[in-house]
């Protein structure tokens, strides 16, 4: 068993892409973790975790990414998200790149490689940390 903990939480993330697609949803996962300086490295608390559901609620602002920092940000009851990591199966949509880039996050993880070129631009001043699963990309805050 695998205990990364880049991969751990970017299988969450998977799993929740699942479900959107079983729901009929775009295909997006989203976990966000708050990292625990008393725990070992890279390991956090599950503080958000969605999938797409524009269809479910009828809004074009449900994406996987913008309900987990929603839930996120009511977890620790502060919009900046410090000290957390967020995951995420696919490319940010611009709405999206722009929420993640403003919330301060310590750092962020995408399963494939950018091509859009607004989310390039976006996420230009994040830095890389650790690979999250194969083929997967990740950055982070600088
Ligand atoms: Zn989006």
């Amino acid at each position: 068993m695998d205990l990364d903990p880049h991969k751990i939480y970017m299988r969450m993330a998977l799993r929740q892409a699942q479900a959107a697609f079983d729901e009929g949803e775009v295909p997006t996962g989203c976990a966000i973790i708050r990292i625990s300086p008393d725990k070992p490295s890279g390991m956090g608390t599950l503080i958000g975790s969605a999938h797409n559901q524009v269809e479910l609620l009828k809004d074009p602002t449900a994406h996987a990414e913008i309900i987990a920092i929603t839930q996120a940000s009511n977890a620790i009851g502060d919009w900046r998200l410090t000290d957390t990591v967020l995951y995420v199966t696919k490319e940010p949509c611009p709405m999206c790149a722009g929420a993640i880039v403003s919330q301060g996050f310590q750092s962020w993880s995408l399963a494939w490689p950018i091509r859009n070129a607004v989310a390039q631009a976006r996420f230009s001043t994040l830095r890389t940390i650790p690979v999250a699963t194969t083929g997967a990309r990740s950055c982070k805050a600088s």
